[in-house]
């Protein structure tokens, strides 16, 4: 048991596309329960600079994936974009991959600028100034 914020987002189901608030458990930043929607920011643990200015990926996982009006099943795994602090949009996740190996799977950098390559992520982003 880990401590982990949640994103409360609307989840519009495939299957009968009645939408829904989705619980997702994600865990970067400052991680203690924190409860966000789309456009907060991001809370940080003071002196921590590392997500300033840069786009990054997060892993998140929904806590109901079932759809209350017709029981259907949706993706668990989402894919949370927070731009220079700010969350920016939730979608289904599109390769999970992505987070293997990384900042403990919890999210990845974004390339910014010149195309960086999978897997060379840990370059200091930020370095623009
Ligand atoms: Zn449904």
């Amino acid at each position: 048991m880990g401590a982990y914020n949640v994103l409360h987002t609307k989840v519009t189901c495939p299957n009968c596309t009645s939408g829904y608030t989705g619980r997702i458990q994600f865990k970067v930043g400052e991680v203690w329960q924190y409860d966000y929607q789309i456009g907060d920011v991001l809370k940080v643990t003071p002196g921590d600079t590392a997500l300033l200015g840069v786009d990054v990926m997060v892993y998140g996982i929904s806590e109901n994936p079932v759809c209350p009006a017709c029981d259907f099943s949706n993706g668990e795994e989402y894919d949370i974009l927070i731009k220079d602090l700010t969350i920016v949009e939730c979608k289904l996740m599109v390769d999970p991959s992505l987070y293997l190996s990384v900042n403990q799977g919890c999210y990845y950098f974004l390339p910014v600028g010149p195309k960086t390559q999978p897997g060379q992520l840990n370059e200091a982003p930020g370095s623009k100034f």
